[in-house]
């Protein structure tokens, strides 16, 4: 583990679907900023123990627990919220990770796939971002830590602009992200809260296995990426550590784009 920065020292950060991939990664880039980190899970209490381990371990981080919650119940959530701000104090960072997919031709989808891939992906964000919201006004700013009053970062993906056949569920969540995401900062940028995004592009991680671990579809995923590489879950963690941090203080209501390019559309390059 490098040697932490401290940008976050003090500060309470819970990252939802921390057992895996990009939460994984981003767990531990807010933990070695300093911050104390509730590192969320659904099935793999294994992971995030270790994840909560590795990130408490080190003197200079913050703590770490992992909790079990699923995202999409509400009373699960309100529950992880009560139990972080008792054992840390307060909340000061929400990353909504959480996400699946469940992949079907439209006309073949189940209403439950759409259902499930709906409550998780968007309701599942929009609970935690309620009861962040919640516990930042409950307790008013903390100027000592940050500027802000609390900071919320949605994972969404490139898939909240760009469309995908297949994936329409997938897509619709991500895309559903957006408006979430700008009416939360048109509410409550004025209380100093500031609620951002970061859309993935093809990042490695257990979701999109299936093609990174065939050479094939590999280097088929490349014509959709100008950078010409597969992004890793710590180019995310570096940018939700930046982006909770008071070096991006004016950012808000907006979605940062981690995707090597792909939304530049390089299927246009040889003019179309
Ligand atoms: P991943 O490796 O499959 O991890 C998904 C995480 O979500 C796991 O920690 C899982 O927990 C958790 N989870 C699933 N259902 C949950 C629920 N109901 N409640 C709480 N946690 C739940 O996927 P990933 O690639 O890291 O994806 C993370 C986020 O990035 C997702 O929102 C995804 O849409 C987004 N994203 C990924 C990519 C990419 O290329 N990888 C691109 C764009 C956007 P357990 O393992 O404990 O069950």
């Amino acid at each position: 583990m490098q040697k932490p920065n401290t940008r976050l020292a003090g500060q309470t950060c819970i990252v939802t679907g921390g057992s895996s991939g990009i939460g994984a990664a981003v767990a531990m880039a807010i933990g070695q900023e300093g911050a104390n980190v509730v590192v969320n899970y659904h099935s793999d209490a294994e992971s995030a123990e270790q994840i909560a381990h590795e990130i408490s371990k080190h003197n200079l981080c913050g703590d770490a627990i992992p909790f079990k919650c699923d995202v999409s119940k509400e009373d699960q959530v309100v529950d992880m919220f009560q139990k972080a701000i008792n054992h840390f104090g307060t909340v000061d960072i929400c990353i909504p990770n959480a996400g699946i997919q469940r992949d079907f031709p439209l006309h073949e989808m189940p209403l439950k796939e759409w259902q499930f891939v709906i409550d998780v992906n968007l309701t599942g964000q929009f609970l935690c971002a309620r009861e962040a919201i919640r516990e930042f006004l409950r307790r008013g700013p903390r100027p000592d830590v940050s500027a802000s009053l609390g900071k919320i970062i949605h994972m969404s993906s490139v898939h909240e602009v760009i469309p995908w056949a297949g994936h329409a569920n997938y897509a619709a969540s991500k895309g559903g992200l957006v408006m979430l995401m700008q009416s939360i900062c048109q509410q409550y940028a004025p209380q100093k809260v500031r609620c951002n995004s970061i859309a993935p592009g093809a990042i490695k991680t257990p979701i999109n296995q299936e093609v990174w671990s065939d050479p094939e579809s590999l280097e088929k995923l490349y014509d959709l990426i100008p950078y010409k590489r597969i992004g890793i879950p710590d180019d995310i963690g570096s940018v939700a550590a930046w982006l909770a941090s008071d070096e991006s203080e004016y950012i808000n209501g907006t979605t940062i784009f981690v995707d090597g390019g792909m939304t530049c559309y390089p299927g246009f390059t040889e003019n179309g």
